[in-house]
């Protein structure tokens, strides 16, 4: 039988199928392989000249997992049927989204014994593929990535994924790799049982042909009577510990925001009591109900969907040729400049590190080494790759060896007239044609390329730190900045492996505008009296990482306080003073507790360890009782403000696709994942609420809560910021 997906060849008894789905740079799983994937397993099944079977890839990474457009599509189908026979268009998506498990099962049971080589990454239901199998073999080395991610998009693993684990693993082990999505190595996945032995990448096949030859069992141990969980069943002794204690656990992890997660654990529970064909059916039962919630379907959109398209460049000038920077210059070795280096370095960039003086260009780079020694503690990198990265790096003060360089990246003081000085002394070493970027956290950057000779060549590249660790990177359109500007920048960026947003010029940008309302609201909170301790828990329980307080303290105080005094002169008489002044002026001027960065804000700092300022009754006034706030209020009135201001960004056109506004402010500062992101936010409760929601809320507590006029004319018909600007037009107008 011929397959597109897949060959199959048989020697010695022993079917090998190898996955290589034609162009395609990675295998998925879609219609057509769960198609091919069945007729293979009954092929094999049927063969009685067949003893066993091989599945590997012949890729070099084994899968990327299911794709989610797939289950977007299933969910339209259902949405479209729904409005007719609802049982009927419930009952498809739930023979739909469960028949990738049926299949697995069927591999699982058929009698015959299965063994998985896997190399690379093995993502999803690749690993769910893999766990159905009767054994696994990993490639040794750091390629190998195992992961059940789909938590990350709002979902849980529906193919078999949360029963085998939990039937394979020690329970708290197997929970957390669940819970959290993260990835595991050859060494933690054989350690955790999930694979059952390593064995070099080009050896794969022949160590599962070996295994098979010894002897694979083909009915797994949940399969035969006496079968007994890792850690206990869940009505012992053992089980009445744990179950009680893992609740508790997710719902500090997620504050219930997540049905994703919650129906994994409901699955997990129920699942681990039945027999396997039962506690599949729970699973799947759970998996059509989480794929119909509205957290699955935006975050789905945004961190699937959407980045996708923004890592593939949705918003590069498809006009311009594509650009390898071979070289780059960073202008400042300092905290940005040096990460900067790093990310660069790593992707196999050259790199040429310039400060003042050839001891702050040294330190720089000692950051690299830094990093890379960490990562080879932690068996992430080899001594070899160290070096390797190293010798990418020239760290010097002598600015004509930016002479080769296809992209500079300024990372120098926030200060206009240091800034400038770079740029002319940048530019006067630079080779026509090359672009220079500046990484400014604030400076508008066309009054920056005021002082380039060439502005069409000057751009923003806002990088978020800590540079290695952060995924985002905000691209900002000077006035003057030209296409092949902008087509570097998003080449570099890609090359770089991070997401890129574009926007357009203005203060602040997008990201750090909106991070700064949410810290306003924050203090605007402790003004009216409420307890800091409860505004820092309602910043995590609206699902924020952290409180605006703790946040606040990050991005420092003082530089608050700098901003504004800033407003203030610029504004002159215009200019209201409110509550949110006396308490900055407070903190900072009178009792120099500037944050983070000091050891003491609004949190006092031990090493590690924080705790809140016990003296802020001080600066604030005695808050009142906690009962007189309303949880629910305070958490809506911290996620309100950034959506709005996102509205607001939005309307004076800095942002122009809805794709950006959302995927930036979940990966830039973290707004609330499960809604999709600020503008999904607005989409889920309607304009018309949204809008309702602010007008109460500006009644109660100001202006800053007054709804824009583009939101207040999308509100008259209840329209959505998707329908009204698809992200198809962006990209077309880009
Ligand atoms: P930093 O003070 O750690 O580093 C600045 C470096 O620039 C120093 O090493 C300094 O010696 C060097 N420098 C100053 N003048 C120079 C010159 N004429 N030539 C060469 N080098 C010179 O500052 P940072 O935190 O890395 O910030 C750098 C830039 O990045 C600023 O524009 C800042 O707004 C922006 N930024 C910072 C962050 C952050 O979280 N720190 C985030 C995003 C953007």
């Amino acid at each position: 039988m011929a397959y597109t997906n897949f060959t199959l060849e048989t020697t010695d008894g022993i079917a090998l199928i190898t996955w290589d789905m034609p162009e395609k740079s990675m295998n998925v799983i879609d219609m057509s392989v769960m198609d091919e994937l069945e007729r293979i397993i009954d092929q094999v099944a049927a063969d009685d000249a067949v003893t066993g079977a091989i599945i590997t890839s012949g890729k070099a990474t084994f899968t990327g997992g299911a794709d989610l457009t797939m289950l977007e599509g299933l969910l339209r189908d259902f949405r479209k049927a729904h409005t007719g026979d609802a049982e009927a268009a419930t009952r498809t998506l739930f023979e739909g989204s469960r028949r990738l498990s049926l299949i697995y099962r069927k591999l699982e049971t058929c009698g015959k014994p299965f063994v998985a080589a896997l190399s690379g990454t093995t993502m999803g239901g690749g690993t769910e593929l893999a766990l159905a199998c009767h054994a696994r073999i990993a490639a040794e080395g750091d390629a190998f990535k195992m992961a059940l991610p789909e938590v990350k998009v709002g979902l849980f693993p529906g193919a078999g994924g949360t029963q085998r684990v939990m039937r394979m693993c020690d329970p708290q082990q197997g929970l957390q790799f669940l819970l959290q999505g993260k990835t595991l190595d050859a060494a933690k996945a054989k350690a955790m049982k999930l694979i059952d032995a390593t064995a070099p990448a080009d050896g794969l096949v022949a160590a599962a042909r070996a295994l098979l030859s010894a002897g694979v069992d083909p009915v797994k141990p949940w399969d035969k009577k006496g079968f007994r969980l890792p850690g206990g069943a869940i009505q012992s002794p053992a089980g009445f510990q744990f179950w009680p204690a893992a609740t508790a656990i997710y719902r500090r992890e997620t504050h219930d925001n997540y049905p994703g997660a919650r129906a994994l654990l409901q699955s997990v529970y129920e699942g681990l009591q039945l027999p396997m064909d039962q506690a599949l059916t729970v699973e799947s039962r759970y998996f059509a109900h989480v794929l119909q919630s509205p957290e699955a379907a935006a975050m789905i959109r945004s961190l699937f969907v959407s980045m996708q398209e923004l890592n593939k460049g949705a918003r590069r000038p498809a006009a311009q040729p594509e650009r390898r920077i071979a070289k780059l210059g960073v202008l400042g070795a300092g905290f940005m400049g040096a990460g900067i280096a790093y990310v660069s370095a790593r992707a196999g960039i050259e790199v040429v590190l310039i400060d003042r003086e050839q001891a702050a260009a040294d330190k720089g780079k000692a950051h690299s080494d830094e990093l890379m020694t960490k990562a080879i503690k932690r068996g992430k990198a080899r001594a070899e790759d160290k070096e390797a990265l190293l010798s990418r790096i020239t760290a010097t003060t002598d600015y004509a060896l930016l002479g080769d360089c296809d992209l500079v990246i300024e990372a120098v003081f926030e200060d206009r007239e240091v800034k400038r000085a770079v740029t002319e002394q940048a530019e006067a070493a630079m080779k026509p044609g090359a672009i220079y970027a500046s990484n400014t956290s604030t400076l508008p950057i066309t009054s920056l390329a005021e002082a380039s000779r060439r502005p069409a060549d000057f751009i923003g590249i806002h990088f978020f730190s800590p540079v290695d660790k952060m995924m985002l990177v905000e691209v900002i359109m000077g006035k003057q900045t030209g296409d092949a500007a902008l087509a570097t920048a998003l080449d570099f960026i890609r090359a770089i492996k991070k997401t890129p947003i574009v926007v357009n010029d203005s203060r602040g940008f997008y990201t750090s505008r909106v991070v700064m309302t949410y810290i306003r609201e924050g203090l605007m909170m402790l003004a009216d009296g409420v307890p800091a301790a409860m505004i820092e828990t309602c910043g995590k329980m609206a699902g924020m990482p952290v409180g605006p307080l703790s946040l606040g303290d990050e991005v420092a105080l003082d530089l608050a306080w700098k901003i504004v005094s800033a407003t203030r002169k610029d504004m002159g008489a215009a200019y209201q003073a409110g509550p949110l002044d006396a308490i900055l002026e407070d903190m900072v001027v009178k009792r120099e507790r500037f944050g983070r960065k000091n050891g003491k804000g609004f949190y006092d700092y031990q090493g590690r360890d924080k705790a809140l300022w016990p003296g802020i009754p001080e600066v604030t006034g005695q808050p009142k009782p906690a009962e007189d706030f309303d949880v629910a209020d305070l958490k809506q009135r911290l996620l309100v403000m950034q959506a709005l201001e996102t509205a607001r960004i939005f309307e004076e056109g800095c942002l122009s696709d809805v794709r950006e506004a959302d995927v930036g402010s979940i990966l830039g500062f973290g707004f609330a994942p499960f809604t999709g992101g600020t503008l999904s936010y607005i989409d889920g409760m309607g304009s018309k609420a949204f809008v309702a929601l602010c007008e109460r809320f500006a009644k109660a507590h100001g202006d800053r809560f007054a709804p824009n006029a583009l939101l207040k004319e999308m509100a008259r018909t209840d329209q959505r910021f998707y329908q009204r600007f698809p992200p198809e037009k962006a990209s077309e107008a880009a």
